[in-house]
């Protein structure tokens, strides 16, 4: 049996700042979530004297949206709210949160509940979502079939999408949020 990481795992790059401000770039990956229990001897790989080197500076991240500068506390927080949700949903989340448009909790966090109502799923394009849509509403019900071969998708997808954030998935694919 072979445990492989998840490609949506996210990860963090941790660096010493005050080796950086010595012009030493001495840090390393580590997962998100726990990214506030990296040790300064850990990232230093030889034992720190306590008092010194104790600050870091997260340099880069993968699999997680950007959120501007961020400390490895905040990092770590936001990683472990992202973890909340099961693996089919947690690319979509972090796209959700990319999109700027996501809402808080009263902790500050990007929050699940808020997600999950606007979260649409993952479509192989806006348009069969449309589709799907129209089936669900039955939009076209009660239009003779003659008429309704003249209905113009083109068009009625197009309004429709000013209701929705679209994102391209990773895997290929679109997420449909729904904006409120
Ligand atoms: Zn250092």
């Amino acid at each position: 049996m072979t445990t492989l990481a998840s490609d949506t795992t996210p990860q963090v790059w941790l660096g010493c700042l005050e080796c950086s401000s010595n012009g030493l770039l001495v840090g390393g990956w580590y997962a998100a979530e726990s990214a506030d229990l990296v040790t300064s001897s850990a990232l230093h790989g030889q034992p720190i004297t306590a008092g010194t080197h104790e600050e870091m500076w997260v340099g880069d991240h993968e699999g997680l949206p950007t959120r501007g500068e961020s400390s490895p506390a905040e990092v770590a927080r936001l990683a472990r709210r992202i973890a909340e949700l099961g693996e089919a949903q947690r690319a979509a989340f972090v796209a959700w949160i990319a999109t700027g448009g996501f809402v808080v909790d009263r902790d500050g966090l990007p929050c699940v509940a808020e997600f999950e109502e606007r979260f649409c799923g993952t479509w192989g394009s806006f348009g069969e979502y449309a589709e799907q849509l129209a089936d669900d509403i039955g939009l076209l019900d009660d239009v003779p079939d003659h008429v309704s071969r003249y209905f113009d998708w083109d068009a009625w997808t197009r309004d429709l999408e000013f209701d929705y954030t679209v994102e391209t998935a990773p895997d290929g694919g679109v997420f449909v949020f729904r904006v409120m």
